[in-house]
């Protein structure tokens, strides 16, 4: 099974942004989450995997395959679902999937035919294939995205933020898609959406500032924090007093009042009590740079 192996990757845009610096990852077969804060690097690193930009520096390695170099054997055998794509609107889902095919190579109709079909069944758009696209949901259209993501049967899919905006349902239903997938090709899905991680993946990393501040199983990163993490309500004005003195990583509001929770090595004491991790809890503890690995 095939491994994408990412080795000191940086990329510095013309205005001075430094969007990669220095990224190794290592990825295995199945789903790798990517989580990061809104400019974080995610998509940087993603279309340059994905071979639509260039990177300054490093290497990127998909089995034998040199992903910087191999350019159009990269492309097919990948599957990039950028955050948006541009749909005709006029054209049903069938018509636009199989022109779509036309230009991944697929030329025999028949073939060509049965791939369609089967891609439709696959993102449970079958039943909506004469349809036009404009009259999708959200949902529809992100299933439709996987669907084109799909011809070819590549064996590297890159997922840019897929859920924004889609309802629980819709959300199960296109985890459950990629799931699948997972089982023999390599998926990296880039989300914000901490728990859906959790949930999906059995690796992830985490990146901010262009840097990878953690790459791990999220369940053993949430083991490994066990113990030190702290909850207390608060006053919502005391919340700036407490930033001062704890490493605040998380803060809600529960029935009208403030609840944060700190990262600390030792019981702090003081009104505080231990909780049990979560993975959001090691997402900002990472992010606010109080965790050590
Ligand atoms: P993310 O996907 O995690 O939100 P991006 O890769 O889009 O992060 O962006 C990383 C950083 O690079 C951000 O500071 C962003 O503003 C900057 N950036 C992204 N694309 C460009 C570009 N074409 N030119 C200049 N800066 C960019």
């Amino acid at each position: 099974m095939n491994k994408l192996i990412i080795s000191g990757l940086s990329k510095t845009y013309f205005n001075g942004t430094r969007a990669l610096d220095s990224v190794s990852l290592n990825i295995p077969s199945g789903m790798f989450g990517l989580l990061g804060p809104n400019g974080a690097g995610k998509s940087t690193l993603m279309r340059t995997i994905a071979t639509l930009q260039e990177p300054d520096e490093g290497s990127v390695m998909f089995g034998n395959l040199d992903v910087l170099k191999d350019k159009t054997e990269v492309r097919k055998v990948i599957g990039y679902l950028p955050q948006e794509f541009g749909l005709y609107p006029k054209v049903s889902a069938e018509l636009l999937l199989d022109h779509l095919a036309i230009l991944k190579g697929i030329q025999k109709p028949k073939e060509r035919r049965e791939v369609v079909s089967i891609l439709l069944h696959k993102t449970n758009l079958y039943t909506h294939r004469k349809k036009q696209l404009s009259g999708f949901s959200g949902g529809m259209k992100q299933r439709f995205g996987i669907a084109q993501a799909l011809l070819a049967n590549p064996k590297l899919i890159i997922v840019d933020e897929p859920t924004a905006g889609l309802d629980p349902t819709e959300r199960n239903r296109f985890h459950n898609i990629l799931c699948e997938l997972g089982e023999h090709t390599v998926v990296i899905l880039s989300t914000h959406i901490v728990e859906d991680v959790k949930e999906l993946c059995p690796n992830m990393a985490i990146i901010n500032n262009g840097k990878v501040l953690l790459q791990e199983n999220p369940l053993q990163a949430i083991e490994r924090i066990k113990g030190n993490v702290y909850s207390k309500t608060i006053h919502k004005e005391g919340l700036e007093e407490y930033r001062k003195s704890y490493s605040v990583i998380a803060e809600r509001l529960f029935q009208g009042k403030k609840v944060i929770h700190i990262y600390a090595d030792k019981d702090p004491g003081k009104g505080f009590t231990p909780v049990e991790a979560s993975l959001s809890d090691v997402y900002f503890s990472h992010i606010f740079g109080n965790a050590t690995q």
